[in-house]
């Protein structure tokens, strides 16, 4: 699933090849997403110049001279930008053509990611309206983080992941995360003092910023907006490692699921 590092480098790749251009023509081959491409889309997008993109948690904003188009990656979508020649492949499911030369293309086999046109406000529209602070802005940090565990009963990984709480620390960056500040995933929130989120906080800005600097760690089906598969292995400490030696203690790595999720971590190195 990309998570936050892959929405953003997909963002400054796309960002560099149509910033200012304006829409020639959309074509829409499959409506049913997560919620369904607008009926109106095509008349909605022509003509109008590609102003800006931006992120907001894990929603693309691309702002038109009427307003934006909010798109969703999903569990498996990507956005690729390629000559308007290439032929289309099996699940890209809408093209946007920028000047007859540059073809934004969304593909998403598992139709769980959406595209949506909003000509208000985004952070008012109800995707967005109940989004928790961005994890690389000066409104999250440990001390936020630990004011609203008080009394919260769920496991620690399960606040972080909490989208209300902080946008965008996905499983393998709350794993990881977890691990650099030695908390265990199963810890109650409510019951971890400050000195230890102050930790978590920095540690969760640098595992993301760590990742949005290698441009995303891998992940199957992330596609790089050049149309070339986009893996960049970042080196993931624990997310992945079932039963290999911690790089810290040589004891190994445990997995279990928390919250229907996989975590990964070290029984010694997270207490
Ligand atoms: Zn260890």
């Amino acid at each position: 699933m990309p998570e936050l590092p892959e929405v953003e480098t997909t963002k400054a790749g796309i960002s560099r090849l149509l910033k200012g251009r304006w829409v020639t023509a959309v074509k829409v081959h499959n409506r049913k997403l997560r919620l369904p491409i607008p009926i109106d889309i095509i008349t909605t997008l022509e003509g109008q110049t590609l102003l800006e993109i931006t992120r907001r948690a894990k929603y693309l904003l691309f702002k038109f001279d009427d307003g934006f188009l909010i798109v969703h990656l999903g569990m498996s979508g990507s956005l690729r930008v390629v000559s308007s020649l290439t032929p289309k492949q099996k699940h890209d499911h809408i093209e946007i053509e920028f000047g007859h030369t540059h073809c934004l293309r969304f593909r998403d086999p598992r139709r769980f990611g959406l595209v949506v046109w909003t000509s208000t406000n985004p952070a008012t529209h109800k995707l967005l309206s109940r989004c928790g602070p961005e994890p690389l802005s000066n409104d999250f940090n440990g001390k936020y983080l630990h004011s609203l565990s008080r009394s919260r009963r769920v496991s620690v990984k399960s606040l972080i992941m909490n989208g209300q709480i902080v946008v965008g620390v996905g499983n393998i960056y709350a794993s990881e995360a977890l691990f650099r500040a030695g908390i265990n995933p199963n810890r109650q929130a409510g019951k971890i003092g400050l000195s230890r989120y102050l930790k978590l906080g920095i540690d969760i800005k640098t595992v993301l910023a760590e990742a949005v600097a290698a441009g995303g760690t891998t992940l199957k089906d992330y596609i790089h907006d050049d149309g070339k598969p986009g893996y960049f292995r970042q080196k993931l400490q624990v997310y992945g490692r079932k039963g290999e030696p911690c790089s810290v203690c040589g004891a190994l790595i445990k997995h279990k699921v928390i919250a229907q999720r996989s975590s990964f971590y070290c029984t010694t190195c997270q207490s």
